[in-house]
């Protein structure tokens, strides 16, 4: 087993051991993950990178957490927390962000400068690097849309520099960021009037807390849209608004996003995914695609009440 006590001496307070997941994702559930590391920058990624790469060590880049469930059972290796890679510069037209940047803060700033083209973005609550790896969006709007290039490095620690046209990108996946960490990307926007992109940024953001649960604990939409559908509307149509495993409970406000109610476990979100998906297969014959990324270890279970 790798000596972690080298990442203590080099990263301090900004390397903890057995941190639970409660405290780096959303849906505040889930086991402890052996090391967490929040690299102050670029160089100090690359360093942990190239030391786990020697040690064997598993490395996972996370940003906000806000897209995946952590088992129970924990994550091996170190997880690496992107949000001290912080900065952002909006200028001529462009906003350049690292990696860590919450990607809210692209939507509010590009807004107020002035840029269109990601007003519709606001309040999705991931990181620059978390957005671009899901190709996030809401409200006919996606990361990419405005994406320029991104900067990473590859798993051997090699600098990479993609533009969009390179990279293979769909609804909500990124096959062609695969493998790769990145770093910090570049977008390019259309002059706007700041008053008007302001004005639909607080529209968005109205929408958001009037259609989600945001009292509660989630990773927001659990299932991909499938063509020509909302997971939503077959989640409530087959009744299962409301629907509870343990503390996991698919929300009464929107049936699209599972909450953690008050003490869920990890299992317990991943067996209400697996009811969910069940219930609405056998309803609809339609197999809803997770668009939530599963860490770690997990196991088959059932049973649910309401
Ligand atoms: C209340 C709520 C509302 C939401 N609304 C929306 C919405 O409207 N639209 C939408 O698309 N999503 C939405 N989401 C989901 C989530 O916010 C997005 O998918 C977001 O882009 C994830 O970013 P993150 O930084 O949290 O990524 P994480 O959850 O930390 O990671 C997601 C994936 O990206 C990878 N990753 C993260 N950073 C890097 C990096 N620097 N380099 C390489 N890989 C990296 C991780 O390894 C993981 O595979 C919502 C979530 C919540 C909780």
């Amino acid at each position: 087993m790798p000596d972690y006590s080298a990442l203590k001496n080099r990263f301090g307070e900004h390397c903890l051991f057995n941190e639970p997941a409660s405290n780096f994702t959303t849906y505040r559930a889930g086991g402890r993950a052996e090391v967490i590391v929040r690299p102050a920058d670029a160089g100090e990624l690359l360093w942990l990178a190239a030391w786990c790469r020697a040690c064997s060590a598993p490395l996972l880049v996370l940003g906000r957490g806000s897209n995946v469930l952590v088992s129970d059972r924990g994550l091996p290796g170190v997880a690496a927390l992107t949000e001290r890679l912080s900065k952002i510069e909006v200028s001529g037209g462009a906003a350049t962000a690292q990696a860590g940047v919450l990607w809210d803060e692209v939507a509010r700033l590009t807004a107020e400068s002035g840029l269109a083209g990601l007003e519709k973005t606001s309040g999705i609550p991931g990181s620059v690097g978390g957005a671009l790896r899901m190709n996030a969006g809401a409200f006919g709007q996606e990361t990419f849309d405005r994406l320029v290039s991104v900067e990473a490095f590859n798993a051997a620690g090699e600098p990479v520099r993609l533009f969009k046209k390179d990279i293979k990108y769909g609804y909500r996946s990124v096959e062609g960021l695969a493998g790769l960490t990145l770093l910090s990307a570049r977008f390019g926007l259309e002059q706007g009037d700041p008053a008007a992109l302001l004005q639909d940024r607080s529209r968005v953001l109205a929408a958001r807390g009037a259609k989600q649960p945001l009292d509660f604990p989630s990773a927001g939409s659990v299932f991909k849209r499938p063509p020509g559908d909302y997971a939503s509307r077959l989640i409530d149509a087959a009744g299962l608004k409301g629907y509870k495993i343990g503390g996991a409970e698919v929300s009464a406000k929107h049936a699209g996003f599972i909450v953690n109610s008050g003490g869920a476990t990890a299992s317990d979100i991943y067996a209400l995914m697996g009811e969910v998906r069940a219930r609405v297969k056998e309803k609809t014959g339609i197999e809803l695609e997770l668009e939530q990324i599963l860490l770690g270890e997990f196991h088959n279970s059932a049973g649910g009440t309401k």
